[in-house]
């Protein structure tokens, strides 16, 4: 069984998120993607609405979904929701599956600030996606991986589908372009203090419970 994580804080989940898992999923052929929203994120601290809200709107935003799963791990977890013990937990839940951790470029650059991240990246293989505002060739910054300028640009512009690399940890890496879908949660919100439209955005269902739930208001 191939098991696809997709963390986050999905502060409101959206359509960036949800087209991200769905086309790896479909690409790299995973059984599953655990869509997990982190509980009690140590490094965001600011205007974060309470986790069982953004838990309820993922729950909308995935329903009728049956190959992206929801999971609460997390909320099972005490302390602060380190992506190093979540894994680890999950390996002993499902110990005969291949995972794959699946995240952003910016999320992975951000790597070198959590908790244990050589830990971290020998721990399971990797999928890092394309986002709008970030290049494959900013990776060259990561101290985990390294790649060629040559290939990493081939990647951005379209030239290159998808490319495999070694970790430092040895661990595998699949960099891997993507549709891109130029939103984020921190734009939403935003949109929302202003009090913009966000109709489009994400699903109409967390759109509603947003307004209903009055979230994001300041
Ligand atoms: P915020 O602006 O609050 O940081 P966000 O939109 O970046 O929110 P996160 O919950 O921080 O969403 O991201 C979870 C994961 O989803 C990260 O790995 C991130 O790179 C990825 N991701 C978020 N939005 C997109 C998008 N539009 N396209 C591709 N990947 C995305
Ligand atoms: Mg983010």
């Amino acid at each position: 069984m191939k098991i696809g994580i997709f963390g986050g804080t999905f502060n409101p989940v959206h359509y960036g998120h949800l087209r991200a898992a769905e086309e790896v999923r479909e690409r790299l052929a995973l059984d599953t993607v655990l869509i997990i929203p982190s509980r009690n994120p140590p490094l965001k601290t600011k205007d974060i609405a309470p986790a069982k809200h953004r838990y309820e709107m993922l729950k909308l935003a995935l329903r009728g979904s049956k190959q992206l799963n929801l999971s609460d791990i997390e909320f099972g977890l005490k302390g602060k929701s380190y992506t190093v013990r979540t894994i680890e937990t999950l390996q002993l839940q499902y110990r005969n599956a291949e995972f794959c951790f699946i995240l952003g470029i910016d999320a992975f650059l951000d790597i070198p600030n959590w908790w244990h991240p050589e830990r971290l990246t020998a721990l399971t293989d990797f999928a890092i996606i394309s986002r709008p505002g970030y290049l494959f060739e900013d990776l060259r910054e990561s101290p985990y991986l390294r790649a060629g300028r040559g290939i990493l640009k081939e990647l951005d512009s379209g030239k290159t589908g998808h490319h495999r690399v070694e970790l430092a940890s040895k661990r595998d890496v699949l960099l891997l372009p993507i549709p891109p879908v130029g939103i984020s949660s921190t734009e939403i919100r935003r949109l929302l203090w202003r009090g913009r439209s966000i109709k489009f955005l994400l699903p109409p269902e967390v759109e509603s419970y947003i307004i209903s739930n009055k979230l994001y208001k300041n």
